[in-house]
């Protein structure tokens, strides 16, 4: 199960199951977490370095802008880069406008690829469309690629918004604006995917999606897509924004759907900070599956927000110094040890539900709050162990985690 937490998996829509490369997606695979690079993708040795930091934050698949010869021919020596690295997470390339003759001309970067995907909005206008979309069906086909057919509100096929237009015209009660939007959204990936079918690629080779910006707009999209069809679902609010927006907004919608068995992937599309690394997207990917209880991937640390019983911030920090230092040292953690990443830390604030969270976590600390005897008692497995006192109490409580993590969890053979 990769991580999924028993019984939650058996609220999932059951859909078919695509594998690509060495991830599984859909059916009883665990929900995968996948992110996009913002490098130039012809600059091969610029991209390569953020896949690897985005596959070393989490991210089970990546995917690269694949929009003009140079940045096709750069593929494979992102693949061999890559391998140099020792990162063998799958590449997925995205393709509009162009994705045909890119694809025909450069054999290889198919090759390289664990995945295409697709934009039915953008492989090209009126006659062209037909033949450029059967095109690449054939080429995913020749080198056994699964496909995800990717469709967004922002670029939309015009001539099925056209044909949905119409219908609903002659309707005797027209849907509003919104319904027919998303009716020729679902339309759209459903008719496309049935196209690719009929080009020959397998239905077990088939990812859909269909984004839009809106939170109610993606529940209702998605809701009517699993309804309508059984290929696995890539989940993602588009254009979420930047900051907590972007965070919560992809949350909110993915959080209804995740809840609803509804989603085998998913990717936070987070605008980064200035400066910021695009790693983010992969953190808040995971924590929205890990808070849910859908799959566990690094310990959880939980902390009170502070209030009038406590004058200094020290708790603050104590629970900033924890949660970094089980983010950084989760790698080496993972290597070594079973079931680490389903440890849970509590750092509170003062005696009110300072020591009862504490009791709730594998290891917690109950802070003293204005006027309590300054005395931290360490709870392990529900269990007071020892009470920290003085300027050191950070340092010992670190140790006390390490410790535990040490004594508590199975080292892995080798
Ligand atoms: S645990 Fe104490 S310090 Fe933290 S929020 Fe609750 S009352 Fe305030």
């Amino acid at each position: 199960m990769n991580g999924a937490i028993d019984g939650q998996a058996a609220l999932r829509r059951q859909s078919r199951q695509v594998r690509i490369g060495k991830v599984l997606v859909g059916s009883d695979a665990p929900v995968v977490v996948q992110s996009m690079t913002n490098t130039d993708t012809a600059d091969a040795i610029a991209t390569a370095i953020q896949v690897a930091q985005l596959a070393r934050a989490g991210s089970e698949m990546v995917r690269i802008t694949v929009n003009n010869e140079e940045a096709a021919r750069a593929v494979p020596a992102i693949r061999e880069q890559l391998a140099r690295m020792n990162v063998d997470v799958p590449l997925v390339g995205d393709f509009h406008y162009n994705g045909h003759k890119l694809l025909t001309d450069v054999p290889e970067c198919a090759e390289a690829l664990a995945k295409l995907r697709i934009n039915p909005g953008n492989v090209g206008a009126g006659t062209k469309r037909d033949p450029q979309f059967a095109s690449i069906i054939e080429i995913a086909c020749k080198y056994d690629k699964p496909v995800r057919i990717g469709v967004n509100w922002g670029s939309l096929d015009p001539s099925v918004l056209a044909r949905i237009m119409d219908e609903n015209a002659s309707r005797k009660v027209p849907l509003d604006a919104g319904a027919v939007m998303r009716e020729a959204l679902v339309t759209s990936a459903l008719e496309s995917a049935a196209k690719a079918e009929s080009y020959g690629l397998p239905g077990d080779r088939i990812i859909l999606s269909a984004k839009v910006s809106s939170v109610q707009d993606l529940i209702a999209v998605y809701r009517d897509l699993a309804r309508r069809c059984d290929y696995p679902l890539h989940l993602g609010l588009t254009e979420a924004g930047m900051g907590s927006k972007g965070i919560v907004a992809s949350t909110a919608a993915m959080g209804v759907l995740l809840q609803e068995g509804i989603g085998d992937t998913i990717r936070v599309s987070l605008t980064p900070e200035p400066n910021g690394s695009r790693t983010q997207e992969v953190v808040v990917a995971q924590e929205i599956l890990q808070t849910m209880g859908l799959r566990a991937f690094t310990p959880m640390v939980t902390a009170c927000p502070g209030c009038g019983r406590t004058t200094s911030t020290f708790f603050q920090e104590l629970a900033s110094r924890i949660q970094n230092h089980v983010r950084e040292q989760m790698p080496l953690w993972r290597e070594q040890y079973d079931g680490v990443e389903n440890m849970t830390l509590a750092v509170m604030g003062c005696v009110v539900n300072g020591p009862g969270e504490s009791k709730h976590a594998n290891v917690g600390i109950s802070l003293p709050g204005t006027g309590e005897t300054p005395a931290a008692p360490v709870f392990v497995d529900g269990q007071k162990t020892v009470t920290l006192r003085g300027g050191n109490i950070a340092t010992e409580f670190q140790a006390i985690v390490d410790e535990y993590v040490a004594t508590r969890y199975r080292k892995k053979a080798g």
